[in-house]
């Protein structure tokens, strides 16, 4: 397809001010805006073909070279090429351009006050939500029914355009100063911004058109996830009337697991077993996030000892790889002895085998916790 002329693009003439230029794509950005025309194929290409135009005719070296040559002036790496350009691309680049700069793209386009252009978007507020989910959830990933209330837009709710913007959103007012005749913007007072006033508001709806509502989501909740993590779930916050809703947030608590303690996506067990047990050896069973799990000791197991579970951990939420569980030897002692017992070890006391001799093969506890989180 034949690039079109830029400025044909903006609809300006080839000697528009930079004024003239900026105010040509702003308009062209906020009719073809993505949020606007959802879906639209047509006016995303309409969107990206004005940001290449605005992208080239804003630089001036660039705009004296597409002035004198034309498309082929403009080469490879002269701007952006139009295709495979991604709308977060355009955001990036143009996102300050509207002044404020940071913030979001909206901000810059819509939002703050007093800044020239169309009608203020309006964005319902955002909810947020604690979700107390197990250790076996996250480990699985989990889909959840949340309950919860959030304000909608009453039923039969009507707008009309605001009266004293005229639906632009914002209102200029002249004032005559010393220095000429003075030009002030500022957002509307009488509708915030977002161009519409109320009509018709249905009773028991609040100032806004809003009554509130218990409403039921389903969440799938992905493996992985960890306490604080906060899930957002676009457009499911309180609407705005004649505006879109905000975000749903999820905010994940963990609640506390009897036997494993989580270290980032790997868990540990602190085992237990009798003095009897890790000498001779033998089977013992472990909990593990999906159900209990066999160990085989060998005979004449130390306290102390780290045995790892591949796999048996948390997996990352990224989905790349899937923690360990860790299962940290303890020999229990005996506190309480009957007469028997106390005549028994007696015996054992005395005897060579009995008697601690840690060979270079033990080591200590740090190191060995350093070795296994280190590969
Ligand atoms: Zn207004």
């Amino acid at each position: 397809m034949a690039k079109r002329d830029y400025y044909e693009v903006l609809g300006v003439s080839k000697s528009a001010t930079a004024e003239e230029l900026k105010k040509a794509y702003r308009q062209m950005a906020l009719k073809y805006h993505p949020d606007k025309n959802p879906d639209n194929k047509e006016a995303e290409e309409k969107f990206k073909e004005a940001a290449e135009a605005y992208e080239v005719l804003s630089d001036t070296s660039k705009r004296q070279r597409y002035d004198q040559f034309g498309h082929q002036g403009m080469g490879s790496g002269g701007g952006f090429s139009g295709d495979g350009m991604t709308m977060e691309d355009i955001f990036s680049h143009f996102g300050d351009i509207f002044g404020g700069g940071g913030g979001s793209p909206f901000e810059s386009f819509f939002g703050g006050g007093g800044r020239r252009g169309g009608a203020r978007r309006i964005v319902g507020s955002n909810i947020r939500i604690k979700l107390k989910l197990t250790l076996e959830e996250i480990a699985e990933g989990v889909e959840k029914k949340i309950k919860y209330k959030k304000k909608v837009v009453a039923k039969g709710v009507t707008f009309n355009t605001c009266s004293t913007c005229n639906g632009m959103g914002q209102v200029t007012r002249v004032s005559n100063t010393f220095l000429g005749q003075m030009q002030t913007t500022s957002v509307c007072p009488t509708c915030g911004g977002s161009g519409k006033q109320l009509g018709n508001k249905p009773p028991g709806s609040d100032s806004q058109g809003l009554v509130t509502e218990e409403v039921t989501t389903s969440l799938k909740i992905p493996a992985g996830v960890e306490e604080g993590m906060q899930l957002s779930v676009s457009g499911k916050g309180n609407e705005a009337a004649g505006g879109v809703a905000g975000d749903l947030i999820i905010v994940i608590e963990e609640v506390p697991h009897s036997e494993l303690k989580r270290e980032g996506n790997n868990l540990i067990h602190e085992l237990y077993i009798s003095f009897p047990k890790a000498a001779l050896g033998g089977e013992v069973h472990v909990p593990t996030v999906s159900g209990k799990a066999k160990i085989k000791l060998e005979a004449g197991t130390q306290a102390g000892k780290i045995l790892r579970l591949k796999g048996k951990g948390i997996p990352d939420v990224n989905g790349y790889r899937k923690g360990d569980q860790l299962v940290h030897i303890n020999v229990w002692t005996p506190q309480k002895l009957t007469t028997e017992e106390k005549e028994l070890l007696k015996k054992m006391e005395n005897s060579e085998n009995f008697k601690p001799h840690p060979d270079g093969s033990n080591k200590g506890f740090f190191d060995k916790m350093r070795e296994f989180f280190s590969n």
